[in-house]
């Protein structure tokens, strides 16, 4: 079960997930994202979900960086490049 975003939104679980920003390379929280209105929470960033910059962290670590040693709960704004 992996398909909780949209579904999810405003629930418990929705705000716990952490979700990485294409544009800034960077992980927030789905509630960062919603407070700053659907916009990449990071300084300067102008990543927003509607052109899909953002994706679940459980999902692109693996499958999108395929980087199994980063973090499975990272802090709040880390950062973790693509390449
Ligand atoms: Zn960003």
């Amino acid at each position: 079960m992996e398909r909780c975003e949209a579904g999810d939104r405003g629930s418990e679980n929705h705000r716990k997930i952490l979700s990485w920003c294409l544009h800034c390379e960077r992980v927030y929280s789905a509630e960062a994202w919603d407070r700053n209105g659907g916009r990449c929470p990071g300084p300067g960033c102008d990543g927003d979900v509607w052109d899909r910059h953002t994706w679940p962290w459980v999902r692109s670590r693996l499958r999108l960086l395929g980087r199994s040693e980063y973090p499975r709960k990272p802090a709040e704004g880390a950062h973790f490049p693509l390449y």
